[in-house]
């Protein structure tokens, strides 16, 4: 029997629209197979609206002329509406990207707090009174927002990568349009209903969405947006830094990793096994942040591998709604694909499989089980590349150096960890990760204050925290003359 499809709308300047083309797409369930989603099938057309009706907004008296106090109080406001509204918005992320219900309602019911952090720094964008070369001037700089905004989006967290740009530019004083992911569009659609309810100015939020790549390159390159802020993957980042090249814009790009996790013998092995478990299996390995390298010492190799790979064959796959699944699908099916190939690769270079390393095909989804691949060299393509599925590789050191080295042979540099109850060696260690987030015997935690973002081919500029607020607002000096005389006219300064 065919399930009823709910419908979602785009929002432009305020108003809740179809494409204008008045096509639409649907989207699909991983787990169940089905389609439940209609959305509209935005084009280039809808962008251009879009982008016109943010800049609008930034330029309208209703918003520019809004202190950083009612900024504030609009972003606390909204944050509070995301929190009555958690437990919907997160059923929308699971039905669109099969992730686990108990994740997402803890990242829905978690969103909230990023609004009310950035409310807090929204009234506090504070320029300094600079001395300079010549007393006869004063100077002081203001911190004045970028502008408008293009915020595009991955789909394995929606609203959570999406609050990480938006949060932000809402504090400076930005206007924005979001481009959800087309494998995930449906929470977008729903949470701008809520900036409405909150009271922001109709224009200062829009949502485009489109089945085809190119809403997001078109939006990326567009001439009226002056900054990108962008999560997905390291070779869409790399078109969209060139689209904002050729625009002279700022960009931000959160992007790939190949996160290491290095635990030296000293470790508490069954922390890091929960550590690695935590790391490389929840979500189904599909988070930015995933510690896919275990980079062991050699004479805890065996026992840790075995902690892990027993704790594997004990996560439970099934139904994300379902309280007590660990394991969801993968979240689309060329994703699954992409995943299956890099077992297939494994396996050809020589790899063994000390768990997992196949499809699970008797759940009915897109379900692969957890895995754990020991043999594994330095150069093998899944210690190399970005799997973002639940596949681990370990590869063993015996001194520090060593260590080191394997942990920073990677182009990526999101994050890392370092597991030891050596307090000397964790600092040591830490300082010496090339990477832009690094946990001491932990692993996936953040919050809106500590700033997020990656070294290398993992980014450009940081999320979260006073540094993420930075990114959305330009610095104007302004000089102001003393005296009221006037002077030689042909000398600088
Ligand atoms: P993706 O790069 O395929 O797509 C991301 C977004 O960009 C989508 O909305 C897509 O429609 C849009 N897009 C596609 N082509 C574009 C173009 N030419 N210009 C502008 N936008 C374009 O990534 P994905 O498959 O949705 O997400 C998975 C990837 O995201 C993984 O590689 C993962 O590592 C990365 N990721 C990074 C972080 C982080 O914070 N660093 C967080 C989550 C995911």
């Amino acid at each position: 029997m065919a399930t009823e499809l709910e419908h979602f709308r785009m929002t432009i300047g305020g108003k809740a629209v179809d494409a204008l083309s008045g096509r639409t797409f649907e989207s699909q369930n991983p787990y169940t197979g089905q389609s439940w989603a209609v959305v509209p099938d935005g084009g280039p057309e809808d962008v251009d609206t879009a982008v016109a009706a943010a800049r609008a907004a930034f330029e309208s008296e209703e918003w520019s002329g809004l202190t950083g106090f009612a900024r504030a109080a609009l972003l606390r406001r909204l944050g509070d509406l995301v929190t009555e509204n958690a437990e919907r918005l997160a059923r929308l992320e699971v039905n669109d990207s099969g992730k686990l219900y108990r994740e997402m309602i803890g990242q829905l019911n978690g969103i909230g707090t990023w609004f009310h952090y950035y409310a807090g720094l929204a009234d506090k964008i504070e320029g300094r009174q600079i001395p300079p070369g010549n007393p006869n001037y004063l100077v002081y700089t203001r911190r004045e927002p970028v502008g408008v905004v293009a915020a595009i989006t991955p789909w394995n967290s929606p609203l959570l990568l999406m609050t990480w740009k938006l949060a932000p530019a809402l504090a400076a004083g930005c206007t924005v349009v979001v481009k959800p992911s087309e494998h995930a569009p449906a929470s977008t659609l729903a949470f701008v209903e809520l900036v409405e309810r909150a009271g922001f100015p109709a224009g200062v939020v829009n949502v485009v969405t489109g089945l085809s790549r190119e809403v997001g390159a078109t939006l990326a390159a567009h001439s009226g947006v002056d900054k990108v802020a962008f999560t997905g993957s390291t070779a869409t980042g790399r078109a969209v830094a060139a689209a904002a090249a050729e625009n002279i814009n700022k960009v931000t790009l959160e992007l790939g990793g190949k996160s290491p996790q290095i635990v030296f013998p000293d470790a508490d092995l069954q922390a890091a096994a929960n550590g690695l478990v935590a790391g490389v299996f929840a979500a189904t390995g599909q988070t930015c942040m995933a510690g896919s390298r275990l980079i062991v010492h050699a004479d805890v190799h065996d026992e840790l591998v075995g902690l892990v790979a027993e704790r594997a064959a004990r996560i439970r796959l099934g139904d994300p709604n379902d309280p007590s699944t660990e394991m969801g699908p993968v979240a689309n099916r060329p994703q699954y694909e992409k995943v299956l190939g890099f077992l297939e690769s494994a396996r050809a270079e020589g790899a063994t499989i000390a768990y997992g390393g196949a499809a699970d095909e008797g759940l009915g989804g897109l379900f692969v089980r957890p895995t754990v691949l020991t043999d594994v060299t330095p150069g093998s393509t899944v210690v190399r590349e970005e799997v973002f599925g639940p596949v681990l590789a370990a590869l063993t050191f015996t001194d520090e150096d060593e260590a080191l080295k394997l942990a920073n042979d990677t182009p990526y540099g999101l994050a890392g960890a370092v597991w030891t109850k050596d307090v000397h060696r964790a600092h040591r260690v830490a300082a010496r990760l090339r990477a832009g987030t690094v946990w001491i015997n932990a692993y996936r935690v953040v919050s809106p204050g500590v700033p997020f973002g990656g070294f290398g081919a993992s980014g450009l500029g940081r999320e979260n925290g006073a540094a993420g607020l930075d990114e959305y607002l330009e610095n104007k000096s302004v000089w102001v003359e003393l005296t009221g005389g006037t002077r030689d006219p042909f000398t600088l300064g």
